[in-house]
């Protein structure tokens, strides 16, 4: 009887491991035809986050719903589009510039998941989404990060939040990528630097995406150079209100964006915004196309953020350039003198590092500058003598010929 028993458990056991693996990895479809566009619409809804997303097959999802007096812009909104029905709805976080209007889209709308953090609010407007959750009979689902959903044929997985605590409720921040074919979207909420380190830590490369809702309407207190470097996006998206209390988007975050060479398209100067994606490319609301950069450019991209800016014959002076917003470690690159008679490879110490947007001086001869290569003459005022710089692991980065 008791080895029954044993048999018995065992199966449930691996019968629910194996209904709990099904639920989480979710295959997306890849085949998408050519007139199937995902649709993004960031919702001018000011000072506040509303983001709706229209899968071709009617799924939709809605990402914030706006302050407590957008309801009636956001459901004009859903209404005209004939939307009765939002599968998957986010409230990020408890603050009311992203959950307010979200009792009344419950109340207005079927539901399907909906997905809050473990955070509560003792605000009013937090009571009332709960509220109108119950009334409906709805739950709650907490986000876990590395679940995976899908809305028709686009994959949305959940990235943050990934501690348990954190002192700051913006950090609570439900954060969703949705990839439809070969694009992706990245919503971040209200995420500061912390969780933004955090997904740094846990996703890597994972975190490329497309298009980037810039955390927390452009505050400073979001998009770190290290976040928005390894999203990479094509674009920028910021939901804020004109004239704001808070001064967003903060010069600090559009300067960086300005130099990663990133465009932003704001709310405030814009209205509703639009996105679309066919799966292979995006495109603004007027069907322009939006340059998505692939790996193998951005890889190219990479290489040419060290150049050779000159080499002064001369005076014996090789000047690097280093034109990423990141200092670059050049431990053990090599600056070869590529002379036709006589190729001579000289190799960077350990510790060289180039600072972001500045220049690096190798010194030869008699010459003075960062680093000294040899106090040879190494540069022989012929015409034939390229100069090349090797990364660590030999590959060509810049050539200069003169
Ligand atoms: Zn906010």
């Amino acid at each position: 009887m008791k080895k029954n028993k044993i048999v018995l458990f065992t199966i449930l056991l691996i019968f629910i491991l194996i209904l709990s693996s099904c639920t989480t990895t979710t295959t997306v479809s890849e085949d998408i035809m050519p007139n199937d566009r995902l649709i993004v619409t960031y919702l001018d809804v000011g000072q506040a986050d509303s983001i709706l997303i229209q899968e071709p097959s009617g799924k939709t999802m809605m990402i914030d719903a706006g302050n407590n007096n957008d309801a009636e812009y956001v459901i004009d909104y859903l209404n005209k589009l004939q939307i009765n029905r939002i599968d998957y709805l986010i409230g990020t976080h408890p603050h009311e510039d992203h959950i307010g209007s979200m009792d009344k889209v419950i109340d207005n709308f079927d539901i399907g998941t909906i997905y809050m953090p473990k955070k509560i609010s003792n605000t009013k407007t937090f009571e009332d989404v709960l509220k109108s959750i119950k009334n409906k009979n709805l739950k709650v689902t907490a986000p876990v990060p590395g679940n995976v959903f899908s809305l028709g044929k686009a994959k949305c997985t959940i990235l943050s939040p990934i501690s348990d605590e954190y002192s700051n409720t913006n950090n609570y921040s439900i954060t969703v990528k949705v990839e439809y074919g070969k694009t992706s979207f990245l919503f971040t909420g209200d995420a500061e630097k912390e969780p933004e380190q955090e997904m740094i830590k846990m996703w890597g490369n994972d975190l490329k995406a497309d298009v980037l809702k810039v955390g927390h309407h452009g505050s400073s207190s979001s998009s770190t150079d290290e976040f928005l470097e390894k999203v990479n996006p094509s674009l920028a998206v910021i939901s804020v209100g004109k004239d704001n209390d808070y001064n967003h988007p903060h010069e600090e975050t559009l300067e960086k964006l300005n130099r990663l060479n990133i465009p932003v398209l704001r709310t405030d100067e814009l209205g509703n915004i639009i996105i679309t994606s066919d799966g292979n490319n995006i495109y603004k609301e007027d069907n322009s196309e939006i340059n998505i950069m692939s790996n193998e450019d951005i890889e190219k991209k990479d290489l040419s953020s060290i150049v050779i800016q000159n080499i002064d014959k001369d005076n014996e002076i090789v000047i690097l350039k280093n034109n990423e917003s990141v200092d670059i470690d050049l431990s053990n690159w090599v600056m070869v003198s590529a002379s036709s008679k006589d190729t001579q490879s000289f190799t960077l110490p350990k510790g060289t590092i180039i600072k972001s947007n500045s220049t690096l001086t190798l010194a030869s001869g008699k010459a003075t500058g960062d680093v000294k290569l040899t106090t040879s003459n190494i540069w022989n005022n012929s015409k034939s003598d390229p100069g090349e710089l090797y990364n660590e692991v030999n590959e060509l980065i810049s050539r200069w010929d003169d």
